[in-house]
């Protein structure tokens, strides 16, 4: 596929810095994230795909601009590269393209970024409900403190701590909870009730995930991405955690 090469990108991108009299400052200038449907069964194989030039990105950016609403308006910037790790069904950390899109008006810029990621998290989504699914379940045959439920789930292979935890769990009902009205037009959450402490909120998320389908856990987390890409393809938006344009 034809496709101007990094040097070429970058130059132009200089050059709108340059002449964009509308651009006043970072603020102005800063990055929009879009949740992205890969289509690939893993992110790896997104990932590499992507590096292998694989991936058609055509459709994106010959579409309307979210920034300006232009059609053709977006052009091709080097992507960057961000850490991802999961723990389910196997712990791997690796680096994940995130390919970017610059808004020719403007000169901001759209990033793509596969839905099964958390904007600013590491952690993927199922991973992330994964293990408070699991620590609501040690909680339910006696475990008590959440020290002592993080210590189960920890291992070598990853650096969870609880202080990590404690702050999923709040990202993940926070989540939820803004996803509130939209998951009601398709599943029935009348049972939902708010929940306080870990145990109340990894209650709650174990509530949404019952209610909305996702069956299984703690065995499997395999039917969190269909919730994840109905969501986003309905409103636009991640599920879980917030992107730079929806926060303060
Ligand atoms: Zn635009």
């Amino acid at each position: 596929m034809a496709r101007q090469g990094p040097s070429t990108e970058n130059a132009l991108e200089a050059r709108l810095r340059q002449q964009g009299a509308s651009v006043t400052g970072w603020n102005e200038y800063r990055d929009i994230q879009q949740p992205y449907d890969t289509g690939f069964a893993t992110i790896w194989e997104y990932a590499e795909a992507v590096r292998l030039r694989e991936v058609d990105f055509s459709a994106v950016w010959e579409g309307k601009c979210p920034i300006c609403g232009v059609r053709g308006c977006l052009r091709r910037i080097p992507s960057y590269e961000r850490t991802v790790t999961e723990l389910f069904p196997e712990v791997r950390t690796g680096k994940v393209p995130v390919v970017r899109l610059l808004c020719r008006k403007t000169g901001r810029t759209v990033s793509l970024l596969p839905l099964e990621l958390a904007p600013f998290h590491r952690y993927t989504v199922p991973t992330m409900l994964r293990i408070l699914v699991l620590l609501h379940g040690l909680f339910g045959r006696g475990v008590q403190s959440l020290e002592d439920a993080v210590l189960d789930v920890v291992t070598d292979d990853n650096d969870l701590t609880v202080g990590v935890v404690g702050r999923w769990s709040d990202v993940a009902v926070r989540g939820l909870s803004r996803g509130h009205a939209e998951l009601r037009k398709e599943y029935d959450l009348s049972g939902i009730r708010s929940g306080t402490g870990l145990r109340g909120r990894t209650g709650e998320v174990v509530a949404y995930l019952d209610a909305c389908g996702v069956r299984g856990p703690p065995a499997s987390a395999a039917e969190v991405p269909p919730l994840l890409q109905s969501y986003s393809r309905t409103t636009g938006r991640f599920l879980v955690g917030r992107a730079t344009q929806d926060r303060g």
